[in-house]
C-alpha cells in the first residue's frame, strides 16, 4: 500500500488526485472505521467527562455514508452534532495505512473544507452559540472559515463570563496561516498546543522567541495583547511523555505537570493523544477545576485514548 500511493511509512499528508482510489482500496482489505477530526475527537472527549448534552460539535460533512456513520458515532459518544451539509463535497476521510508501529495518515478534506459563516449565522445556530459558555476551536479550522472563528471569538470577548480556547493543532498552522492565527490570539483565554507546534509559532513569529524553549515560548504566548483583560490567558503546551509545561499571563514562571508513563505494552495507538489531552482538559476548566486538576484530567482522558485504537475512548465507560 505504502508503495502503490507513494507514502511514506511515518506521516501525515494532505490527499493528492493520486491518492483517491487508497480510500475503497483501504474499505476492502482489513480495516476499522474510527470517527475522527481532530475538534470533533475533543468535543467527544469533552461530552465524555461532562454531564449529558453538554457538547455541541459545529462542522461540515458531506451526503453520503460516512456523513451517517459520523452522525452515529457522535450519537453513540452523546455529542450533538450541527453539522453543515455540502451538497458538492463528499465527507472528509482520512486514510491509515498502519505497518508495525508505523502510521502513514493521508487526509483528504474535502466537505471538512466547506464550511460556510451562513451555516454559523443561521438563526437556530447562532442561538445555540449564543447560549454556549465555552467556545473550542481547532487550528485547522483556519485553513477553511475564518470569519467564523472570528465571530466565536468575538462572541465570547463580549460577553466576560465566556471563555475562548484555541488549540494550535499543527506545525504548518503557525507556519503557514501565520496572520489567521495572529487574528485570533488577543482572544486566546486558552491555548492548547503540542511542542512542534510551540516551536513552529515561535520560529514563525520570528524575533526574540525564535529557538527559545517551550516554557519560555509559553511565557511570551501569555503575554501577548488580550482583548478581555478580565481573564489571564493560560498556554498550555504538551510534550508526548514529557511534562505539561502551563503559563499563566502575568506568573513569573511556568507550572510544569509531569505525565504518568503507561506501560510499552499498554499502549496501542498513540494518534489523537493530544485530542483527546484537549477534551480533558477542557472538561475540567468547564467543571471549574484548578488548573492543575484540569491539566491532570487531560493526561488522565489522554491514557485512555492511547490504550485503544484512534481517537477512541473506552467502553463502557470509565470515570476520573
Ligand atoms: P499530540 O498528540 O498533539 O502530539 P502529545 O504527544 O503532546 O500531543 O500528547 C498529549 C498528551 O498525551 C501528553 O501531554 C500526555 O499527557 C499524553 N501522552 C502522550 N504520549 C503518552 C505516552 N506515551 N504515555 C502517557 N501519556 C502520553
Ligand atoms: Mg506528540
Ligand atoms: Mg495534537
Amino acid at each position: 500500500m505504502l508503495q502503490k500511493y507513494s507514502l511514506k511509512p511515518n506521516d501525515a499528508i494532505l490527499a493528492e488526485e493520486s491518492h483517491m482510489p487508497l480510500y475503497d482500496d483501504l474499505l476492502s482489505r482489513k480495516h476499522a472505521l474510527i470517527a475522527g477530526g481532530a475538534a470533533q475527537n475533543t468535543a467527544r472527549g469533552a461530552q465524555y467527562i461532562l454531564p449529558a448534552d453538554s457538547v455541541l460539535y459545529i462542522g461540515c460533512v458531506g451526503q453520503d455514508e460516512y456523513a451517517e456513520k459520523l452522525r452515529s458515532a457522535c450519537a453513540a459518544a452523546g455529542l450533538r452534532v450541527e453539522y453543515r451539509v455540502d451538497d458538492t463535497q463528499p465527507t472528509g476521510r482520512c486514510g491509515v495505512v498502519i505497518t508495525g508501529n508505523n502510521r502513514s495518515l493521508c487526509t483528504h478534506l474535502a466537505a471538512a473544507n466547506e464550511y460556510k459563516m451562513e451555516h454559523l449565522k443561521s438563526p437556530k445556530i447562532w442561538d445555540l452559540v449564543q447560549k454556549a459558555k465555552f467556545y473550542y476551536v481547532g487550528g485547522f479550522h483556519l485553513t477553511v472559515c475564518v470569519p467564523a472563528v472570528m465571530a466565536l471569538a468575538e462572541e465570547a470577548a463580549a460577553h466576560p463570563d465566556k471563555v475562548f480556547v484555541m488549540n494550535l493543532s499543527a506545525p504548518f498552522i503557525a507556519q503557514f496561516f501565520k496572520q489567521q492565527l495572529e487574528d485570533t490570539s488577543p482572544y486566546w483565554d486558552y491555548v492548547i498546543g503540542n511542542e512542534t507546534e510551540a516551536a513552529a509559532w515561535a520560529e514563525a513569529q520570528g524575533g526574540d522567541v525564535k529557538g527559545k524553549s517551550v516554557p519560555e515560548i509559553a511565557m511570551h504566548m501569555a503575554g501577548l495583547k488580550k482583548v478581555n483583560e478580565g481573564r489571564k490567558r493560560t498556554v498550555v503546551i504538551t510534550q508526548g511523555t514529557e511534562s505539561t509545561v502551563v503559563a499563566v499571563q502575568g506568573e513569573e514562571k511556568v507550572r510544569e505537570y509531569p505525565v504518568r508513563t503507561i506501560a510499552k505494552e499498554e499502549i496501542y495507538d498513540t494518534n489523537g493523544a493530544g485530542d483527546a489531552f484537549a477534551g480533558g482538559f477542557v472538561a475540567g476548566i468547564v467543571e471549574g477545576k484548578s488548573l492543575e486538576e484540569s491539566v491532570d484530567m487531560g493526561q488522565w482522558l489522554a491514557r485512555l485514548s492511547i490504550k485503544e485504537l484512534g481517537p477512541q475512548f473506552p467502553s463502557p465507560k470509565q470515570t476520573y
